[in-house]
Protein backbone atom coordinates (compact mmCIF):
# COMPACT_ATOMS: atom_id res chain seq x y z
CA UNK A 1 0.00 0.00 0.00
CA UNK A 2 1.49 3.33 -0.92
CA UNK A 3 -0.80 5.87 -0.26
CA UNK A 4 -2.46 6.24 3.47
CA UNK A 5 -6.09 5.65 3.41
CA UNK A 6 -8.07 8.13 5.21
CA UNK A 7 -10.91 7.89 7.64
CA UNK A 8 -13.38 8.05 4.47
CA UNK A 9 -11.33 5.72 2.77
CA UNK A 10 -11.67 3.32 5.32
CA UNK A 11 -15.56 3.87 5.76
CA UNK A 12 -15.26 3.03 2.35
CA UNK A 13 -13.71 0.08 2.51
CA UNK A 14 -16.55 -1.63 5.27
CA UNK A 15 -19.05 -0.60 3.03
CA UNK A 16 -17.80 -2.81 0.35
CA UNK A 17 -16.97 -5.66 3.09
CA UNK A 18 -18.20 -8.64 1.60
CA UNK A 19 -18.21 -10.19 4.89
CA UNK A 20 -19.80 -7.40 6.52
CA UNK A 21 -23.25 -9.14 7.68
CA UNK A 22 -21.23 -11.67 9.99
CA UNK A 23 -20.33 -9.52 12.41
CA UNK A 24 -23.91 -9.38 13.79
CA UNK A 25 -24.12 -13.39 14.17
CA UNK A 26 -21.35 -12.56 16.89
CA UNK A 27 -21.83 -10.99 20.65
CA UNK A 28 -19.05 -8.49 20.83
CA UNK A 29 -19.47 -6.33 24.56
CA UNK A 30 -20.12 -2.38 23.62
CA UNK A 31 -17.15 -0.07 23.10
CA UNK A 32 -14.54 -3.18 22.88
CA UNK A 33 -12.05 -3.46 19.89
CA UNK A 34 -10.67 -7.05 20.15
CA UNK A 35 -7.76 -7.86 18.17
CA UNK A 36 -7.00 -11.54 20.07
CA UNK A 37 -9.07 -13.66 18.36
CA UNK A 38 -5.87 -15.24 17.52
CA UNK A 39 -5.72 -16.81 21.12
CA UNK A 40 -9.48 -16.85 22.16
CA UNK A 41 -11.96 -16.52 18.98
CA UNK A 42 -15.24 -14.57 20.58
CA UNK A 43 -18.41 -16.06 21.68
CA UNK A 44 -21.24 -16.21 18.85
CA UNK A 45 -25.39 -16.31 19.22
CA UNK A 46 -25.38 -19.66 17.53
CA UNK A 47 -22.64 -21.50 19.87
CA UNK A 48 -24.72 -20.03 22.94
CA UNK A 49 -27.88 -21.42 21.55
CA UNK A 50 -25.99 -24.82 21.08
CA UNK A 51 -24.89 -24.68 24.88
CA UNK A 52 -28.12 -23.87 26.01
CA UNK A 53 -29.86 -26.60 24.44
CA UNK A 54 -26.93 -28.87 25.12
CA UNK A 55 -27.23 -28.17 28.95
CA UNK A 56 -31.37 -27.89 29.34
CA UNK A 57 -32.82 -30.43 27.17
CA UNK A 58 -30.04 -32.60 26.45
CA UNK A 59 -28.48 -32.98 29.69
CA UNK A 60 -31.19 -31.61 31.89
CA UNK A 61 -33.98 -33.63 30.67
CA UNK A 62 -32.67 -36.69 28.05
CA UNK A 63 -29.14 -37.32 30.36
CA UNK A 64 -28.01 -40.82 29.25
CA UNK A 65 -30.22 -40.50 25.91
CA UNK A 66 -28.58 -37.76 24.34
CA UNK A 67 -25.64 -40.19 23.51
CA UNK A 68 -27.25 -41.78 20.75
CA UNK A 69 -30.68 -39.68 20.26
CA UNK A 70 -28.58 -36.09 20.13
CA UNK A 71 -25.66 -37.44 18.25
CA UNK A 72 -22.64 -36.65 21.32
CA UNK A 73 -20.89 -40.09 20.52
CA UNK A 74 -20.75 -39.16 17.23
CA UNK A 75 -19.27 -35.55 17.45
CA UNK A 76 -15.48 -36.30 17.43
CA UNK A 77 -16.13 -37.59 13.61
CA UNK A 78 -18.89 -35.84 12.53
CA UNK A 79 -17.48 -32.16 13.48
CA UNK A 80 -13.69 -33.33 12.53
CA UNK A 81 -15.19 -33.99 9.04
CA UNK A 82 -16.53 -29.79 9.40
CA UNK A 83 -14.07 -28.90 10.30
CA UNK A 84 -11.59 -31.02 7.73
CA UNK A 85 -13.61 -28.83 5.10
CA UNK A 86 -11.72 -25.80 6.50
CA UNK A 87 -8.28 -26.71 5.64
CA UNK A 88 -8.70 -29.22 2.77
CA UNK A 89 -9.41 -32.27 4.04
CA UNK A 90 -11.65 -34.85 2.71
CA UNK A 91 -14.54 -36.71 4.87
CA UNK A 92 -12.92 -39.34 6.97
CA UNK A 93 -9.40 -37.42 7.75
CA UNK A 94 -9.83 -35.15 10.88
CA UNK A 95 -11.27 -35.88 14.91
CA UNK A 96 -12.34 -33.26 17.26
CA UNK A 97 -10.70 -33.98 20.48
CA UNK A 98 -8.81 -33.59 23.36
CA UNK A 99 -5.74 -30.68 23.36
CA UNK A 100 -3.60 -29.52 20.77
CA UNK A 101 -0.57 -30.86 22.98
CA UNK A 102 -1.98 -34.26 23.38
CA UNK A 103 -3.25 -34.69 19.60
CA UNK A 104 0.78 -33.84 19.33
CA UNK A 105 1.58 -37.03 21.16
CA UNK A 106 0.02 -38.83 19.46
CA UNK A 107 0.64 -37.86 15.94
CA UNK A 108 4.20 -37.56 17.02
CA UNK A 109 4.30 -41.38 18.36
CA UNK A 110 1.89 -42.55 15.22
CA UNK A 111 4.94 -41.02 12.67
CA UNK A 112 7.44 -41.97 15.05
CA UNK A 113 5.91 -46.24 14.96
CA UNK A 114 5.29 -45.38 11.23
CA UNK A 115 9.15 -44.82 10.39
CA UNK A 116 10.67 -47.88 13.06
CA UNK A 117 13.91 -47.52 12.41
CA UNK A 118 14.57 -44.14 12.47
CA UNK A 119 14.49 -42.09 15.65
CA UNK A 120 14.91 -38.23 14.77
CA UNK A 121 12.43 -35.63 15.15
CA UNK A 122 13.01 -32.45 13.73
CA UNK A 123 11.21 -29.12 14.50
CA UNK A 124 11.48 -25.48 14.91
CA UNK A 125 13.19 -23.29 17.86
CA UNK A 126 10.78 -20.51 17.33
CA UNK A 127 7.87 -23.14 17.73
CA UNK A 128 4.88 -22.90 20.30
CA UNK A 129 6.56 -24.34 23.31
CA UNK A 130 3.92 -26.83 23.79
CA UNK A 131 4.70 -28.86 20.67
CA UNK A 132 8.36 -28.92 21.69
CA UNK A 133 7.89 -29.64 25.05
CA UNK A 134 5.14 -32.95 23.92
CA UNK A 135 8.24 -33.33 21.61
CA UNK A 136 10.42 -34.10 24.53
CA UNK A 137 7.83 -35.94 26.33
CA UNK A 138 7.56 -38.57 23.04
CA UNK A 139 11.53 -38.75 22.93
CA UNK A 140 11.40 -39.80 26.83
CA UNK A 141 10.22 -42.72 26.18
CA UNK A 142 12.32 -43.36 23.51
CA UNK A 143 15.65 -44.28 24.11
CA UNK A 144 18.11 -42.69 21.63
CA UNK A 145 15.60 -40.63 20.22
CA UNK A 146 16.71 -37.19 19.76
CA UNK A 147 15.13 -33.98 18.15
CA UNK A 148 17.31 -31.53 16.45
CA UNK A 149 15.96 -27.67 16.10
CA UNK A 150 15.93 -25.34 13.35
CA UNK A 151 17.60 -21.99 14.93
CA UNK A 152 19.61 -24.13 17.20
CA UNK A 153 21.21 -27.15 14.93
CA UNK A 154 20.58 -25.10 11.81
CA UNK A 155 19.30 -21.97 10.35
CA UNK A 156 16.62 -23.84 8.27
CA UNK A 157 14.39 -26.96 8.98
CA UNK A 158 15.10 -27.80 5.10
CA UNK A 159 18.61 -28.29 6.38
CA UNK A 160 17.75 -30.45 9.26
CA UNK A 161 16.01 -32.94 6.82
CA UNK A 162 17.88 -35.85 5.84
CA UNK A 163 17.48 -39.87 5.92
CA UNK A 164 17.43 -40.85 9.31
CA UNK A 165 14.80 -37.57 10.31
CA UNK A 166 11.13 -40.08 11.19
CA UNK A 167 9.01 -36.58 11.20
CA UNK A 168 9.10 -33.08 10.95
CA UNK A 169 6.77 -31.37 13.44
CA UNK A 170 6.57 -27.70 12.29
CA UNK A 171 3.85 -24.76 12.97
CA UNK A 172 1.99 -23.34 9.50
CA UNK A 173 1.87 -19.92 10.71
CA UNK A 174 4.56 -18.74 13.77
CA UNK A 175 2.46 -17.65 16.40
CA UNK A 176 4.70 -14.88 17.75
CA UNK A 177 5.62 -13.13 13.89
CA UNK A 178 2.50 -14.58 11.99
CA UNK A 179 4.72 -16.19 8.79
CA UNK A 180 3.65 -18.23 7.17
CA UNK A 181 5.88 -21.17 5.93
CA UNK A 182 4.80 -22.89 2.24
CA UNK A 183 3.30 -26.27 3.28
CA UNK A 184 3.57 -27.88 -0.25
CA UNK A 185 7.26 -27.50 -0.46
CA UNK A 186 8.63 -28.61 2.87
CA UNK A 187 6.41 -31.10 3.16
CA UNK A 188 7.36 -32.66 -0.80
CA UNK A 189 10.93 -31.90 1.02
CA UNK A 190 10.26 -34.26 3.44
CA UNK A 191 8.80 -36.64 1.44
CA UNK A 192 11.95 -37.02 -0.87
CA UNK A 193 13.60 -37.96 2.13
CA UNK A 194 11.00 -40.42 3.41
CA UNK A 195 10.19 -38.27 6.39
CA UNK A 196 6.67 -37.87 7.50
CA UNK A 197 4.96 -34.15 8.40
CA UNK A 198 2.74 -32.82 10.99
CA UNK A 199 1.76 -29.29 10.37
CA UNK A 200 0.43 -27.46 13.60
CA UNK A 201 -2.47 -25.50 12.20
CA UNK A 202 -3.61 -23.47 15.48
CA UNK A 203 -2.83 -20.24 13.90
CA UNK A 204 -4.20 -21.36 10.14
CA UNK A 205 -7.58 -23.07 10.73
CA UNK A 206 -10.43 -20.28 10.82
CA UNK A 207 -7.73 -18.01 9.54
CA UNK A 208 -6.42 -18.64 5.59
CA UNK A 209 -7.54 -21.20 2.97
CA UNK A 210 -5.27 -24.40 3.41
CA UNK A 211 -4.91 -27.64 1.19
CA UNK A 212 -3.88 -30.45 3.51
CA UNK A 213 -5.07 -33.18 1.17
CA UNK A 214 -3.58 -31.38 -1.95
CA UNK A 215 -0.39 -30.69 -0.18
CA UNK A 216 -0.11 -34.48 0.50
CA UNK A 217 0.27 -33.55 4.37
CA UNK A 218 0.80 -36.54 6.90
CA UNK A 219 -0.97 -35.25 10.05
CA UNK A 220 -2.13 -31.92 11.37
CA UNK A 221 -3.14 -31.03 14.17
CA UNK A 222 -4.62 -27.67 15.52
CA UNK A 223 -7.32 -25.90 17.87
CA UNK A 224 -10.54 -24.45 17.29
CA UNK A 225 -10.57 -21.95 20.26
CA UNK A 226 -8.73 -19.27 18.36
CA UNK A 227 -10.22 -18.36 14.81
CA UNK A 228 -12.58 -21.09 14.99
CA UNK A 229 -14.59 -19.37 17.44
CA UNK A 230 -15.08 -22.69 19.45
CA UNK A 231 -15.13 -21.02 22.91
CA UNK A 232 -12.42 -21.55 26.20
CA UNK A 233 -11.00 -24.92 25.90
CA UNK A 234 -12.51 -26.10 23.39
CA UNK A 235 -11.88 -29.34 21.63
CA UNK A 236 -8.64 -29.79 19.54
CA UNK A 237 -8.56 -31.37 15.88
CA UNK A 238 -6.09 -34.18 14.43
CA UNK A 239 -5.64 -35.28 11.18
CA UNK A 240 -4.28 -38.24 9.28
CA UNK A 241 -3.91 -38.97 5.72
CA UNK A 242 -6.40 -41.75 4.53
CA UNK A 243 -3.34 -43.52 2.87
CA UNK A 244 -2.30 -44.08 6.97
CA UNK A 245 -4.89 -45.20 8.20
CA UNK A 246 -4.50 -49.14 7.54
CA UNK A 247 -1.11 -48.87 9.77
CA UNK A 248 -1.21 -46.15 11.92
CA UNK A 249 -1.26 -46.47 15.93
CA UNK A 250 -0.84 -44.25 18.59
CA UNK A 251 -0.42 -45.03 22.49
CA UNK A 252 -3.34 -43.31 24.15
CA UNK A 253 -5.27 -46.57 23.46
CA UNK A 254 -8.45 -45.66 25.41
CA UNK A 255 -12.32 -47.00 24.85
CA UNK A 256 -13.28 -44.40 22.93
CA UNK A 257 -10.86 -45.86 19.89
CA UNK A 258 -11.69 -49.36 20.52
CA UNK A 259 -12.99 -51.49 17.53
CA UNK A 260 -16.31 -52.28 19.87
CA UNK A 261 -16.27 -50.24 23.10
CA UNK A 262 -19.72 -51.15 24.23
CA UNK A 263 -18.45 -54.62 23.95
CA UNK A 264 -16.21 -54.27 27.17
CA UNK A 265 -13.45 -56.85 25.97
CA UNK A 266 -10.26 -57.22 28.16
CA UNK A 267 -7.48 -56.00 25.20
CA UNK A 268 -7.26 -53.14 22.85
CA UNK A 269 -8.72 -53.54 19.25
CA UNK A 270 -8.30 -50.04 17.41
CA UNK A 271 -11.29 -48.45 15.90
CA UNK A 272 -11.04 -47.77 12.17
CA UNK A 273 -10.04 -45.00 10.64
CA UNK A 274 -9.93 -41.69 12.91
CA UNK A 275 -11.45 -43.68 15.54
CA UNK A 276 -8.51 -45.13 16.76
CA UNK A 277 -6.88 -40.90 17.50
CA UNK A 278 -9.98 -40.98 20.54
CA UNK A 279 -8.68 -41.44 23.86
CA UNK A 280 -11.69 -41.12 26.43
CA UNK A 281 -15.02 -39.20 26.73
CA UNK A 282 -15.05 -36.31 25.51
CA UNK A 283 -16.56 -32.59 27.16
CA UNK A 284 -19.73 -32.83 25.21
CA UNK A 285 -20.56 -29.35 26.27
CA UNK A 286 -17.42 -27.82 24.71
CA UNK A 287 -18.65 -29.77 21.80
CA UNK A 288 -21.87 -28.59 21.42
CA UNK A 289 -20.59 -24.64 21.41
CA UNK A 290 -18.01 -25.54 18.99
CA UNK A 291 -20.92 -27.11 17.22
CA UNK A 292 -22.83 -23.59 16.95
CA UNK A 293 -19.54 -21.70 16.40
CA UNK A 294 -19.19 -24.48 13.00
CA UNK A 295 -22.48 -23.27 11.39
CA UNK A 296 -21.34 -20.06 10.88
CA UNK A 297 -18.44 -21.67 9.21
CA UNK A 298 -20.39 -23.46 6.48
CA UNK A 299 -21.52 -20.13 5.29
CA UNK A 300 -17.59 -18.53 4.72
CA UNK A 301 -16.04 -18.30 1.51
CA UNK A 302 -12.47 -18.95 2.82
CA UNK A 303 -11.10 -17.06 -0.58
CA UNK A 304 -12.59 -13.75 0.52
CA UNK A 305 -11.86 -14.29 4.55
CA UNK A 306 -8.14 -14.55 3.14
CA UNK A 307 -8.13 -11.20 1.01
CA UNK A 308 -10.05 -9.40 4.08
CA UNK A 309 -7.46 -10.40 6.20
CA UNK A 310 -4.73 -9.51 4.22
CA UNK A 311 -6.83 -6.08 3.80
CA UNK A 312 -7.27 -5.54 7.64
CA UNK A 313 -3.40 -6.41 8.54
CA UNK A 314 -2.39 -4.31 5.69
CA UNK A 315 -4.21 -1.45 6.68
CA UNK A 316 -3.23 -1.68 10.31
CA UNK A 317 1.18 -1.93 9.32
CA UNK A 318 0.38 1.20 6.81
CA UNK A 319 -2.01 3.11 9.66
CA UNK A 320 0.78 2.10 12.66
CA UNK A 321 4.08 2.89 10.48
CA UNK A 322 2.47 6.07 9.47
CA UNK A 323 1.54 7.65 12.79
CA UNK A 324 3.35 5.65 15.05
CA UNK A 325 6.82 5.73 13.78
CA UNK A 326 8.27 7.66 15.96
CA UNK A 327 8.09 5.79 19.14
CA UNK A 328 10.56 2.74 18.02
CA UNK A 329 8.02 -0.17 17.30
CA UNK A 330 9.22 -2.69 15.02
CA UNK A 331 7.03 -4.50 12.70
CA UNK A 332 7.90 -8.20 13.69
CA UNK A 333 5.78 -9.68 11.01
CA UNK A 334 6.47 -10.14 7.08
CA UNK A 335 5.56 -7.10 5.22
CA UNK A 336 5.36 -9.62 2.15
CA UNK A 337 1.42 -10.70 2.11
CA UNK A 338 2.02 -13.72 0.72
CA UNK A 339 4.42 -14.55 3.70
CA UNK A 340 1.62 -13.61 6.18
CA UNK A 341 -0.67 -14.94 8.56
CA UNK A 342 -4.02 -13.30 10.07
CA UNK A 343 -2.16 -11.29 12.86
CA UNK A 344 0.62 -8.61 13.09
CA UNK A 345 2.79 -8.11 15.94
CA UNK A 346 5.27 -5.14 16.25
CA UNK A 347 8.13 -5.03 18.97
CA UNK A 348 9.09 -2.79 21.27
CA UNK A 349 10.86 -2.43 24.78
CA UNK A 350 7.84 -1.77 26.95
CA UNK A 351 5.45 -4.20 24.88
CA UNK A 352 3.67 -5.16 27.97
CA UNK A 353 3.09 -2.01 29.56
CA UNK A 354 1.80 -0.81 26.32
CA UNK A 355 -0.43 -3.52 25.94
CA UNK A 356 -2.14 -3.23 29.01
CA UNK A 357 -2.70 0.52 28.50
CA UNK A 358 -4.10 -0.31 25.41
CA UNK A 359 -6.30 -2.89 27.10
CA UNK A 360 -7.04 -0.42 29.13
CA UNK A 361 -8.63 1.58 26.26
CA UNK A 362 -10.69 -1.23 25.31
CA UNK A 363 -8.31 -2.48 22.60
CA UNK A 364 -7.36 -5.91 23.60
CA UNK A 365 -4.44 -7.95 21.75
CA UNK A 366 -1.44 -9.40 23.91
CA UNK A 367 2.00 -9.63 25.18
CA UNK A 368 4.31 -12.60 24.01
CA UNK A 369 7.51 -12.31 25.91
CA UNK A 370 9.65 -11.08 25.65
CA UNK A 371 8.67 -7.53 23.80
CA UNK A 372 5.79 -8.74 21.31
CA UNK A 373 2.73 -7.03 20.85
CA UNK A 374 0.27 -9.38 18.72
CA UNK A 375 -2.75 -8.00 17.53
CA UNK A 376 -4.94 -10.80 15.54
CA UNK A 377 -7.22 -10.01 12.73
CA UNK A 378 -10.07 -12.24 12.28
CA UNK A 379 -12.29 -11.40 9.42
CA UNK A 380 -15.53 -12.17 10.54
CA UNK A 381 -16.10 -9.53 13.08
CA UNK A 382 -13.51 -7.50 12.69
CA UNK A 383 -13.67 -4.44 10.76
CA UNK A 384 -11.48 -1.61 8.92
CA UNK A 385 -12.73 1.31 11.31
CA UNK A 386 -12.03 -0.59 14.41
CA UNK A 387 -8.62 -0.83 12.33
CA UNK A 388 -8.50 2.85 11.95
CA UNK A 389 -9.83 3.62 15.97
CA UNK A 390 -7.09 0.97 17.47
CA UNK A 391 -4.44 2.66 15.72
CA UNK A 392 -5.39 6.35 17.08
CA UNK A 393 -5.89 4.94 20.27
CA UNK A 394 -2.51 3.15 20.22
CA UNK A 395 -1.05 6.54 19.05
CA UNK A 396 -2.32 8.57 21.76
CA UNK A 397 -0.74 5.88 24.23
CA UNK A 398 2.66 6.77 22.44
CA UNK A 399 2.75 9.98 22.40
CA UNK A 400 0.80 11.07 25.63
CA UNK A 401 3.19 8.08 27.41
CA UNK A 402 -0.13 7.41 29.37
CA UNK A 403 1.34 3.58 28.85
CA UNK A 404 4.36 4.90 31.82
CA UNK A 405 1.68 4.64 34.30
CA UNK A 406 2.84 2.26 37.03
CA UNK A 407 -0.53 -0.20 36.74
CA UNK A 408 0.25 -1.34 33.47
CA UNK A 409 3.38 -2.55 34.71
CA UNK A 410 2.43 -5.18 36.70
CA UNK A 411 1.94 -8.81 35.21
CA UNK A 412 -0.64 -10.85 35.45
CA UNK A 413 -0.39 -15.17 35.06
CA UNK A 414 -1.77 -15.00 31.43
CA UNK A 415 -0.54 -12.09 29.05
C1 LIG B 1 -2.42 -22.17 20.91
C2 LIG B 1 -1.45 -23.17 20.40
C3 LIG B 1 -1.37 -24.44 20.98
C4 LIG B 1 -2.22 -24.75 22.17
O1 LIG B 1 -2.19 -26.05 22.62
P1 LIG B 1 -3.25 -26.52 23.73
O2 LIG B 1 -2.92 -27.90 23.97
O3 LIG B 1 -4.61 -26.26 23.16
O4 LIG B 1 -3.09 -25.65 24.93
C5 LIG B 1 -0.51 -25.37 20.40
N1 LIG B 1 0.24 -25.03 19.32
C6 LIG B 1 0.20 -23.79 18.77
C7 LIG B 1 1.03 -23.47 17.57
C8 LIG B 1 -0.64 -22.82 19.30
O5 LIG B 1 -0.68 -21.61 18.78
Amino acid sequence: MTAIPDFSAVEAMDAADALRAFRDRFILPDGLIYLDGNSLGVASKAAFAELQQAATQEWGQDLIRSWNTAGWFDMPLTLGDRVGRLIGAAAGQTAVCDTTSINIYKALHAAMALRPDRSVIVSEGGSFPTDLYMAEGVLSTRPGGTLRLEGVDADTIEELIDDSVAVVLVNHVNYKSGELRDMAALTKKAHEHGVLVIWDLCHTAGALPVDLDGADVDFAVGCTYKYLNGGPGAPAFIYAATRHHGDVSQPLSGWWGHARPFAFEKSYAAGKGMLRFLCGTQPILSMRALKGALDIWEEVDMAALREKSLGLTDLFIALVEAKCAAHGLELESPRDRAKRGSQVSFSHPHAYEIMQALIARGVIGDFRAPSTMRFGFTPLYVSYEDVWKSVEILEDILTTGAWKDARFAVRAAVT
